[in-house]
C-alpha cells in the first residue's frame, strides 16, 4: 500500500532492525521502545488492524514470530503482547502490528 511506512518496512524500502522473518511476516525492533525489548510483528501484506481481513494463516504466522522474538530476545521470564487497534487505542501506524514488550517488570496494569 502506497505510504504505508510498515508495506515499505516489508518489502525493505525502508531499513529497519529485523529481528526475524518469514513468507508471511517481519518481526523489527520499535524505533521508540517503551521497554529494553520493544519489537514489532507485522504482516508482510498490508491490514489496517487485527479485525481487517487477516487469513489464520497469517496470523499463525504472527504468533510463531512472537515465540521466535521472545527466543531471540531472551523473554524467558514473560513478555507482553499488544495490538492497539483504531485511533481510541492509540494506534499511529495503520498496518496491523502486535508490540512484543519485555525486559523488564511491565506491572499489572494494563493501562
Ligand atoms: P501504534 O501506536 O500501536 O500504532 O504503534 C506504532 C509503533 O510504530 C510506535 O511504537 C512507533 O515507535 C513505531 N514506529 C513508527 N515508525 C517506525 C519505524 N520506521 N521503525 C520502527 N518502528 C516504528
Ligand atoms: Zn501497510
Amino acid at each position: 500500500m502506497e505510504d504505508c511506512i510498515f508495506c515499505k518496512i516489508a518489502a525493505g524500502e525502508i531499513p529497519a532492525s529485523v529481528v526475524y522473518e518469514d513468507d508471511l511476516v517481519i518481526a523489527f525492533d520499535d524505533l521508540n521502545p517503551q521497554a529494553p525489548v520493544h519489537t514489532l510483528v507485522i504482516p508482510k501484506a498490508h491490514h489496517a488492524n487485527i479485525i481487517d481481513g487477516v487469513p489464520a494463516e497469517t496470523l499463525g504466522a504472527m504468533v510463531h514470530a512472537v515465540e521466535e522474538v521472545a527466543h531471540a530476545k531472551g523473554l524467558d521470564e514473560g513478555f507482553r503482547v499488544i495490538a492497539n487497534t483504531g485511533e481510541v487505542a492509540g494506534q499511529t501506524v495503520h498496518h496491523f502490528h502486535m508490540h512484543v514488550l519485555g525486559g523488564k517488570p511491565l506491572g499489572e496494569n494494563l493501562v
